[in-house]
């Protein structure tokens, strides 16, 4: 379990717990850093992330760390830690973790799927949303800028990024491409579920970045090819296969949430490491399908390219010229589209 023990020796020492948590967070290497969106951008710009965190210097975290708050959300406890002053009201930082989770609640049908974590925010002079960073399903460490206004979080992907990771299991450094292709092909959905972006916003940003996730000359598979446009956007593609081949396979009684839920059931989460067959089985399980072991066995193992211009129409996506989208419903596999970002009946 390499540097995870040392984040767990870093709980439980009182006072002195968000000092120490942020040292561990520094020394070990993340799972995820990514920046958010440039100001005044309509949309996100992902960029690589950095070799190294971000990390304030131990140093400047000697004081007495400020007081925790606390939010309940889908049966798990939020617990905010502030590196120094909090940028912004503290209620702003509250009503974003507690949308943010919510819209990830309802995608896992009500239940959050770890019982809590902790969220220490870190100020920095740029405003808007920053760095985020995940360990263990326990942890999440997220950068705010002075200045950073209600739309700013309202807008914002970073924590539903971050707080994902915490949903799904560790797996081995060769098959991050996974985790970090959930977190990048979910954060939308789950926010077009519960009506923080539309559909159009959805499928438009995936006509705009999804071709970064094909495999390019001499591509081995996502197992072999760890670039970033192969492990965020080409993850990302895995996992819009693999919900498309649920959906086909089980003839619209089942999705990726199916998977998934499944998957949490059996206790696979962020605080657990797991191997692929693992999940591929107890996903495939929950929704009788054989769609994860199909769609890994064409795109981790082999390059397993998507034509996704012949997808897009397949699904009734139509690319506009403005760079938005419109929609044919007679499309063959419009039915299947629209299942994806809507919200799942109660009980479903
Ligand atoms: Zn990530």
């Amino acid at each position: 379990m390499d540097g995870r023990g040392a984040s767990r020796r870093a709980r439980g020492r009182g006072a002195a717990r968000a000092v120490a948590v942020a040292v561990t967070l520094a020394a070990l290497s993340s799972n995820c850093v990514r920046s958010s969106a440039a100001p005044g951008s309509s949309g996100e710009q992902e960029s690589s992330p950095p070799a190294a965190s971000k990390e304030t210097p131990a140093e400047e975290l000697e004081d007495e760390p400020a007081p925790a708050a606390a939010v309940e959300i889908g049966g798990a406890r939020f617990t905010v830690i502030y590196d120094g002053r909090a940028p912004v009201p503290e209620a702003s930082i509250e009503d974003w973790i507690r949308r943010s989770a919510t819209l990830i609640a309802e995608y896992y049908s009500g239940d959050f799927p770890v019982p809590d974590l902790e969220i220490t925010i870190t100020p920095s002079r740029r405003s808007g949303v920053g760095f985020g960073q995940h360990w263990d399903g326990k942890w999440l460490r997220i950068t705010v800028g002075e200045g950073t206004t209600p739309q700013d979080f309202e807008r914002d992907w970073v924590m539903v990024h971050e707080m994902l990771h915490a949903c799904f299991p560790d797996l081995e450094r060769r098959h991050r491409w996974m985790q970090e292709g959930l977190s990048t092909y979910l954060e939308p959905i789950a926010r077009a579920r519960g009506g923080n972006v539309s559909d159009a916003w959805v499928w438009s940003k995936w006509v705009r970045m999804m071709h970064n996730g094909r495999p390019g000359f001499g591509d081995r598979g996502l197992d072999r090819t760890h670039t970033w446009g192969r492990v965020y956007w080409g993850g990302a593609l895995f996992w819009l296969m693999v919900d498309l081949e649920i959906r086909q396979q089980s003839k619209g009684a089942a999705g990726l949430e199916h998977a998934l839920r499944g998957i949490v059931a059996a206790g696979g989460n962020g605080r657990v490491t797991w191997s692929t067959d693992k999940v591929i089985e107890l996903g495939d399980a929950a929704t009788k399908t054989t769609a994860l072991r199909d769609v890994y066995t064409r795109m981790a193992d082999a390059p397993g390219d998507v034509e996704l211009d012949a997808l897009w129409a397949r699904l009734g996506v139509l690319p506009q010229e403005d760079g938005t989208v419109e929609f044919n419903d007679d499309a063959p596999l419009a039915a299947v589209r629209q299942a994806m970002t809507r919200a799942p009946d109660a009980g479903a």
